[in-house]
């Protein structure tokens, strides 16, 4: 057994692990190694060499909040802080087709090439039917779902599950006036953990918004879900949002000591974490500002609301607060696009590559 609370160890798979300098994890951690699921470089590298080729396309990426309702009301929710009479009128299946239909001849395929679209809302699984005939569309498509309506058995989507703490956290997080724990029924994050486990083969990515309430619990729920079954985890922090109040938002000098601890986790958890330890760094108190101040995605992508109109900045609305933003897109985007850090990684990959071939031919 190897204790994860030590500065360096070696993982079951025999990887030698060094955490960040000052980390203490109060949990063990020693992960079943699971089968690598793909050879050759990741989708992350790729799209480095693309956009450092080609630049970062307009409108490459965006959201459509696809529907205004939502069987939940959680505590951090961007949508609901708005009264909710003040909610646009969802458009109806066809008026999404003809909308789409519209940019398509409107716009040249170098300004929207309906290349990445993310439903959300609301829960979008409320409108399958819309996302059925609209995804298409799209090359790429993803759902952010609460997890608690059955999962479609759609495998060319990407699945992100929203998972707020351990079990109390998360139904004190979404489930505030308990209707989903009345007469004794286990409640929200238990059916979660049934809709994921047997949908392993969608590969499924557990997406956790970190608030000053549930920063205790990052440990547990990356071991859990890792036992789980689920493919990936992913992290934000909670961004202020106006109408929400900031009790939820850990100051900067907080959120780098949570950045070590992530970064941590990542070490031993390997790609089971979706963000590299590269956008991590860009989220800390002397990066994050400059990321935020030239915001991908504010200036190069779409996000429409329920009724088909472009919202204010990106998809939490104008009330969000991007001085202090939380959300990985920007910072996972900048990583992306970064030419001095790409061709970094680039010149770090190729001497491996090198080394690796040079220990071959002499073995
Ligand atoms: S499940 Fe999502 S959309 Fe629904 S209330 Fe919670 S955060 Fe908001
Ligand atoms: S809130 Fe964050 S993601 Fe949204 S526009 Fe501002 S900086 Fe970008």
């Amino acid at each position: 057994m190897t204790m994860a609370s030590s500065s360096t160890f070696t993982s079951r798979d025999g990887r030698r692990i060094e955490l960040p300098a000052g980390v203490e994890l109060e949990l063990e951690h020693d992960p079943a190694p699971r089968p690598r699921s793909r050879r050759g470089p990741s989708a992350y590298d790729l799209a480095k060499i693309a956009f450092f080729l080609v630049g970062f396309p307009k409108n490459g990426f965006g959201s459509i909040d696809v529907t205004s309702r939502c069987n939940l009301r959680c505590r951090h929710c961007y949508y609901f802080a708005r009264p909710e009479d003040e909610l646009p009128n969802e458009l109806s299946e066809d008026q999404w087709v003809a909308r789409l239909e519209e940019i398509k001849r409107s716009l040249p395929a170098w300004e929207f090439p309906f290349f990445n679209c993310s439903w959300v809302g609301g829960d979008p699984l409320i409108r399958k039917s819309v996302i059925e005939r609209c995804k298409p569309y799209f090359r790429y498509n993803t759902i952010v779902t609460n997890g608690t309506i059955p999962l479609p058995d759609w495998p060319d989507i990407n699945w992100y599950v929203s998972i707020d703490g351990d079990a109390e956290m998360h139904e004190h997080i979404r489930d505030k006036d308990r209707n989903y724990r009345k007469n004794g029924r286990p409640g929200i994050y238990a059916r979660i953990k049934e809709n994921v486990a047997a949908n392993k083969h969608l590969g499924i990515t557990i997406a956790y918004c970190i608030t000053r309430e549930n920063v205790r619990c990052i440990e547990e729920v990356v071991r859990d879900w890792h036992e789980v079954g689920a493919r990936h985890i992913t992290f934000d922090f909670f961004t202020p949002i106006d109408g929400l109040g900031d009790e939820m938002w850990l100051d900067y000098h907080e959120r780098d000591a949570v950045i070590d601890k992530l970064i941590a986790l990542r070490r031993i958890y390997g790609d089971f974490f979706v963000i590299p330890e590269r956008v991590f760094n860009l989220m800390r108190s002397d990066k994050c500002r400059d990321v935020t101040d030239n915001c991908l995605l504010f200036e190069r992508s779409f996000a429409l609301d329920a009724s088909g109109r472009q919202k204010g900045k990106c998809v939490m609305g104008e009330a969000a607060d991007c001085d202090r933003c939380g959300c990985v897109v920007p910072y996972y985007l900048r990583s992306l696009t970064d030419r001095p850090s790409i061709l970094q990684d680039l010149g770090r990959d190729i001497a491996r590559a090198s080394r690796d071939l040079f220990s071959v031919v002499n073995y």
